[in-house]
Formats: structure tokens, sequence, C-alpha cells
């Protein structure tokens, strides 16, 4: 991976292959880091079907409040896991 330039990046939702799957089943990696770590920073959605990465939290009274970000691609393998169309659409069907 090392060099690879930006551009080669799919730049959008069509250019890259969609991995077909539930979440985790794209490379060992992802497997891994949603089912080994005790408290994983991935969180799966079940409800919505969206994959999400805490990115942060803050400390308040009632404990962490955490900051998440729906994953598009799998950092590890780069597969497109779901489309930000997708996470918007979950965002919407939830309110
Ligand atoms: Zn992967």
């Amino acid at each position: 991976m090392f060099g690879r330039s930006k551009k080669s990046w799919p730049s959008s939702s069509q250019d890259a292959k969609r991995h077909e799957g539930p979440f985790g089943s794209c490379c060992k990696s992802m497997h891994d880091a949603l089912t080994h770590p005790p408290n994983s920073l991935f969180r799966i959605d079940e409800d919505m079907g969206v994959l999400y990465l805490s990115v942060g939290y803050v400390e308040t009274q009632d404990g962490p409040g955490w900051f998440d970000q729906a994953v598009v691609f799998c950092p590890f393998c780069g597969s497109l896991l779901q489309t930000a169309e997708q996470v918007q659409r979950a965002a919407d069907r939830s309110h």
C-alpha cells in the first residue's frame, strides 16, 4: 500500500466494489477488530444496519459521551462497506 496516491482511491461509491456480507467479513483485521477487543471502538447499530467507529469521547457527569462516525470504507482492506447515502437514509429512518 506504500506510495498509493489518494487519487487512486475510489472517488465515489460507484467506483468501488461494494463488499457484500455482514460487517467484519471483508477481512480478518476487521473481523478481529469487531470481535476481539473487549471494548471495541467499532459499533454496529443493528437496527439501522450501520457500522460506526468511535473517534473520541467527552467526560460528562453521566459518564463518557461518545463521538461516533459512520465507517464507509474498511480501514484495513479498503472495501466499501456502506455508502454515505445508506448511512444518511438510515439516519433519516431513525427520526
Ligand atoms: Zn476489511
